[in-house]
């Protein structure tokens, strides 16, 4: 049997009526639709020259249609990489560099500057837009529904997403169809999930919480979402009286405290609130618990590995803690520099290994091999400890990185781009505690005295390329 995550997805659906996807405007799209919309999408791809392997970069607004994408590209047997939507042209420029890919989806608004980047790779260009319209869905609409979904061994990639560390530019995670698909299937069992399901998704779909997490395991659990194109709070609160689940990013759950509406009577049909991507601090954690009677259920995982661990679905859900390895994934903390490992309560590097764990960085032999040790284990760069319970706690970054709103920003990027300014001299890129944002991107700027230059001369210069 082909190892392909869409086959795996959707092979056995038995119920081709039933509701995968409903959307605020009226929307509702079946599992038959997905496979339909899928296939024509699929054979618009290999139309336009996507072969088996290929990359298919994507920087669309949300819409079920860029789902579909996702699913068709990998249907496909080609390699879907998802780019944040904030990403300027400037930015953009690097990722299509590095990837090579042989098709570009864009907002129509942004087609010039992404065609003249895309032809430089020899890549083709498709527009979709927050609608869901522009030339790859007026592509598709041409094309059979009819596709054979490409055979793919357990190994090959199904996408790529870009991620940062401490030196130079982004890297891109290679994750294979294995490690979606066994991520997500343990995640439907630890967290319960049944075809009764119905998730709130306002995350984004770049990003492995929005794409992965919280997409995939809707799917292979035959529940359905409520597709948001963002996040408000008030619109969430209205769904909690027919949806059973949110996955959010801590900003979520502070935004939702800080509405009146919030109790234990709107969250009475919610089953599970999950939290991830950042820290939740044990505060609000305890606030949700006095304002709703839910505890929320944090776990931990990133780009490269997937989620590793989670809090339980019947025991402790502990605030400040992010649960317990995941069946199948092993957690240790080591000393940093020697790998050795520590024991119950020593704080040190947080390391991983699993099914879930990634293939390694995209074109990066060298910098793949220094993130792992030599017995298979991943150094995620999060420094923490296991208690005496075995939960984990993150305690700190060893790797340069500022979490705003569940969002990485590296420093070294925002560096480079203030040095290049005419009359700095150097500066540096720190996070701050931010109420709402966790942390707040802040920068110390040296200028040249000879100069006048002042903060929104820097603020203005910044503009436009980050
Ligand atoms: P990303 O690859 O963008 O998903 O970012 C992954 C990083 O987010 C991890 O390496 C952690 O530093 C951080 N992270 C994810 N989940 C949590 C959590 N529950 N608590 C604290 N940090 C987290």
């Amino acid at each position: 049997m082909t190892a392909n995550l869409f086959s795996r997805l959707f092979d056995d659906v038995k119920d081709l009526d039933r509701l995968a996807i409903e959307t605020p405007d009226g929307g509702r799209i079946s599992y038959g639709d997905l496979i339909e919309r899928s296939g024509r999408t699929a054979n618009h791809l290999v139309a336009r020259g996507v072969k088996v392997g290929d990359r298919v970069a994507v920087q669309v607004e949300k819409s079920v249609e860029a789902l579909v994408l996702y699913l068709a590209t990998v249907r496909a047997g080609a390699v879907f990489l998802p780019l944040n939507t904030a990403y300027t042209l400037n930015e953009i420029d690097y990722f299509i560099g590095d990837a090579e890919p042989s098709l570009v989806v864009c907002d129509p608004a942004k087609v010039e500057g992404v065609t003249t980047l895309a032809r430089r790779v020899g890549a083709e260009v498709e527009t979709l837009d927050a609608a869901g319209r522009g030339s790859l869905s007026d592509g598709a609409a041409q094309q059979d529904a009819a596709f054979v979904t490409v055979a793919r061994n357990g190994d090959d990639l199904a996408a790529i997403l870009y991620t940062s560390g401490t030196t130079g530019r982004s890297k891109g995670a290679m994750l294979s169809h294995d490690n979606l698909v066994s991520n997500s299937r343990t995640l439907v069992d630890f967290w319960r999930f049944t075809d009764r399901d119905v998730l709130i998704h306002a995350l984004p779909i770049y990003h492995t919480h929005g794409l992965f997490v919280a997409s995939n395991v809707t799917l292979f659990a035959r529940a359905s979402m409520i597709f948001l194109s963002k996040f408000d709070p008030n619109q969430v609160i209205d769904l909690m009286a027919r949806a059973t689940v949110l996955m959010g990013v801590p900003t979520f759950y502070t935004r939702l405290l800080q509405n009146q509406r919030l109790s234990r009577d709107t969250t009475s049909h919610m089953r599970l609130f999950i939290s991830g991507s950042a820290p939740l601090l044990a505060d609000t954690h305890r606030e949700w618990s006095a304002r709703t009677g839910h505890a929320v259920l944090e776990r931990y995982g990133m780009t490269e590995t997937n989620m590793n661990t989670s809090n339980p679905y019947d025991g402790d859900r502990v605030p400040g803690a992010v649960g317990l390895p995941l069946p199948g994934v092993s957690v240790r903390v080591t000393d940093p520099e020697s790998g050795t490992e520590l024991a119950r309560d020593a704080i040190g590097m947080i390391e991983v290994k699993g099914p879930n764990v990634f293939r390694g960085y995209w074109r990066m032999p060298e910098k793949t091999k220094s993130e792992f040790r030599g017995d298979g284990f991943f150094i995620t760069g999060d420094l923490g400890k296991i208690d005496g319970k075995g939960y984990v706690h993150i305690l700190g970054r060893g790797k340069d990185l500022v979490i705003s709103g569940g969002f990485n920003v590296y420093p070294k990027e925002v560096e480079s781009e203030i040095d290049a300014i005419a009359g700095v001299v150097e500066s540096a890129v720190i996070g701050v505690p931010h109420a709402d944002f966790g942390e707040g991107v802040t920068a110390v700027v040296v200028a040249d005295k000879t100069k006048a230059l002042s903060e929104d001369a820097v603020l203005q210069a910044l503009d436009g390329r980050l």
